[in-house]
This record gives C-alpha cells, sequence and structure tokens, in this order.
C-alpha cells in the first residue's frame, strides 16, 4: 500500500476540495514544500488534522497537490484501470459508437494530469503532472487491463510539463504502436503519425463541430485555414462540398494532409499548401476568388493572460480575413481553443472583426468541445473550445 505523506492545507483551501475541487495550490499548504518529491502520494487534512482527500504533490509545481481520491487507496494498475473504465462508460453513453476519442480527459474524469487518446486500438498518453509520470507504469497496467490495447505510446511533451519540471520523452510503452497507423475516423480515413503528429495525433474535440459543419456545404467551395491534417476539409466532403484547399505553415501537416485525403478517396477535390495563414489570407483578400464556407481553427493564441491583448488581435485579423473571404450567404465556422478566452469575449472579437471586413453576420450556432472533453463544473478552465457558426452577409 502506498503511504500518504500527511500535508495540512488552509481553511480556503479544504472547503473547496470539500466541495470537489481537485487542486490545492502552493500557497494554500503550511509548511515547507521542499521536502516532498515530485509525483509523492500525499493525505490533504485540514487543520485539525482530520484527512479528507488522497492525490499526489509537486513542490515545483503552482498547482501542488492533485487529489484523485477521497478515501486512502493505493494509486496502482487496478485503480487506473477503474479509473478509466469509468472515464469510457461516459464515452460510451455520450459518443456512443465512437472507436477512436479522447478516453481520459484529466481532472474532468478525476484523473488529474492525465489524458488519454485511443485511435482504434492504439492508445496514446499524455501526461501533465509529476504524479502521473511517476506512475506511468500503473497508467499502463491499468489501461492494458482495461481494454487490451494493441499498443500505448507515451507523448510526454505538451508544453505545460516544463510548469511542472517535467522532462520530455515519447516512446511506445507498450506492444506495438506503428509509425503510420490508419483509422477510420468522421467517416474518412486518417493516416496519422502518432509519434510525430501534434499533440496526440489529432484533435477529436471538434468531431462533433464538424460532423455539423458537414452538413451544412453540399456543393460548397471551402478555405479550410490551420487545417492540420485536413479533417475539417475530410468533413467537407463527406457532406459533398464541391472543393477544398487546406492551409497549414507546417510542410507535415500539409504532407499528411494530402495524404488523408487520397486515403479518403477524395483526392481530385482537396488541395493543401504550405503557407503562412496570416500572408496567405491577405494574399487571397486581395484575389478575387470568395468561399462558400471558411474555416479558421487557430491554434491557441492565447496561451497565458499576458498574450491576452497580442492573441486577440490575431484572432481579430484571421477573422476580418475569414469574413471577407466568405461570399455574401456563406458560412463561417471560427474556434478558439485558448482556455483564457472565453465565448463572451471571442463573440466581442467577431462582432469587431465582421464590422472591420463591412460585413454582417447571423450566429447559426455555437459549439464547443466533444462530449469526451467534459468541463469539470469547478474548474471552468477545463472548457477551452468555442466554436461559432456565422452566416455571413
Ligand atoms: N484544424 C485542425 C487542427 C488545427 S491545429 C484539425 O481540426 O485537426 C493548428 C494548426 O495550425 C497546426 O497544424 C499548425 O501547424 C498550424 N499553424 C500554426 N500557426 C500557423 C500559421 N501562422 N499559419 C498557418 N498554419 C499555422
Amino acid at each position: 500500500m502506498e503511504t500518504f505523506a500527511p500535508v495540512t492545507i488552509d481553511q480556503r483551501a479544504s472547503s473547496r476540495v470539500a466541495a470537489g475541487h481537485p487542486w490545492v495550490f502552493a500557497n494554500e499548504i503550511k509548511g515547507d514544500l521542499k521536502v516532498f518529491k515530485p509525483g509523492q502520494a500525499v493525505s490533504v487534512q485540514d487543520g485539525r488534522g482530520r484527512p479528507f482527500g488522497y492525490g499526489f504533490i509537486n513542490p515545483r509545481s503552482l498547482i501542488a497537490v492533485r487529489l484523485l481520491s477521497s478515501r486512502e487507496i493505493a494509486f496502482d494498475g487496478d485503480f487506473f484501470a477503474e479509473k478509466l473504465l469509468a472515464a469510457d462508460a461516459f464515452r460510451k453513453r455520450f459518443r456512443p459508437g465512437a472507436k477512436s476519442y479522447r478516453v481520459c480527459f484529466g481532472e474532468s474524469d478525476g484523473v488529474p494530469g492525465l489524458v488519454v487518446d485511443r485511435f482504434d486500438d492504439v492508445f496514446v498518453v499524455q501526461s501533465h503532472a509529476a504524479g502521473i509520470d511517476t506512475r506511468t507504469d500503473a497508467v499502463v497496467a491499468g489501461l492494458k487491463k482495461a481494454f487490451s490495447p494493441k499498443g500505448v505510446l507515451l507523448k510526454y511533451d505538451s508544453s505545460s510539463r516544463t510548469l511542472e519540471g517535467l522532462e520530455n520523452r515519447i516512446e511506445v510503452a507498450d506492444g506495438d504502436v506503428p509509425h503510420t497507423l490508419s483509422v477510420e475516423m468522421e467517416g474518412s480515413t486518417f493516416v496519422l503519425d502518432l509519434r510525430a503528429g501534434q499533440k496526440t495525433g489529432f484533435f477529436h474535440d471538434q468531431a462533433a463541430n464538424r460532423e455539423r459543419f458537414s452538413s451544412l456545404v453540399r456543393g460548397a467551395s471551402v478555405l479550410d485555414v490551420f487545417s492540420y491534417v485536413g479533417a475539417w476539409s475530410l468533413a467537407a466532403m463527406k457532406g459533398g462540398a464541391a472543393s477544398a484547399l487546406g492551409i497549414d505553415s507546417s510542410a507535415d501537416a500539409v504532407a499528411w494532409a494530402t495524404r488523408n485525403a487520397e486515403a479518403s478517396g477524395v483526392g481530385a477535390k482537396v488541395r493543401f499548401e504550405k503557407a503562412d495563414a496570416f500572408d496567405k489570407l491577405a494574399a487571397l483578400e486581395s484575389g478575387k476568388d470568395r468561399f462558400d464556407a471558411v474555416v479558421l481553427d487557430p491554434p491557441a493564441f492565447v496561451k497565458s493572460r499576458k498574450q491576452l491583448d497580442q492573441g486577440m488581435r490575431g484572432y481579430r485579423e484571421v477573422n476580418r480575413r475569414g469574413f471577407a473571404l466568405v461570399k455574401p450567404g456563406g458560412l463561417l465556422v471560427t474556434s478558439s481553443c485558448s482556455r483564457h478566452v472565453g465565448r463572451e469575449g471571442f463573440v466581442g472579437m467577431l462582432q469587431g472583426a465582421a464590422a472591420d471586413a463591412h460585413r454582417t453576420a447571423r450566429v447559426v450556432a455555437f459549439g464547443q468541445q466533444g462530449a469526451d472533453h467534459p468541463i469539470h463544473l469547478d474548474l471552468p478552465e477545463t472548457g477551452y473550445l468555442t466554436t461559432v457558426f456565422l452566416e455571413v452577409r
């Protein structure tokens, strides 16, 4: 049995944790944090010495303690198997029939710091916390018990790891993970390079939004900006779009997207181009081509609060050009995956961008991250994706 080192936390943190919040910040802990090892198991207790939460600590992180359980239980393979099966049951309920999806979304699934995506029988694991890193063997044992995977890839390279003082690594932890994996998802064929790809290799979070998009683009000419592996373009093709042009600054992404269009049998109608989005949008704007539908799905422009002003200027420029490139009566589908930009802020930016472009627009629908990325009610920061569907005049 794991031994839990006691940690005393202040009154404010105690009431928050008692109400279901899974974090204790460094400044809420009484005593010296340096006595703890990164990832060490701890029990948190209030001023009266009553333990009421179990998790792990990282003295290097601002989020010092992440809680996994309200009772004393070993964080072993059986523990993770049970958590992962519960998380998977939620997906089976809210994303029935899917074979590739996010199995575990960290805090939202009661396993802080652990993200798992699956692509059929291949699983990709991300860790954002020292306590997950040090328990990687148990996580992999849990995955094996719960799902009998064909292969498990550790993708320990997210930027948030530096905040936790963690080293990056990418390696196969179990079984076989092919260098190129062909997966049927969202009605198309994707050939993914999970090791070299961004994040876990694919963005499952937009699946439901792409499905909606697919239903709105019959016969359309589509511009897909920040196209990565081409998922929006392929969704457009599935919905009977006439053509799609994808833009991405990564040569790899363009090559992968091209391969995916070919594998999905729509290579003749889809083209991907390596270009900086800002430059390419400006060039298109000064040309004559206009599109029935424009998709803007950029990386997070606001990665921290400090970047808010600069990031919002980036969104405004991209969206102004996006509005300008839509034919009258056409569709703009625009996203922000910046957790510091809420729906209100994003819509405010869109008002400015439309005005700059001398266009008017009506919101047809709001989208958010799919149900396999549920939002923890007490942790609004787990909700990060806003997608807006607009009809543009
Ligand atoms: N739309 C994709 C996900 C986009 S991820 C999907 O649904 O799967 C963001 C993409 O933007 C990445 O592929 C990255 O290479 C690309 N990117 C980042 N900065 C860019 C820029 N300035 N111009 C063009 N592409 C950029």
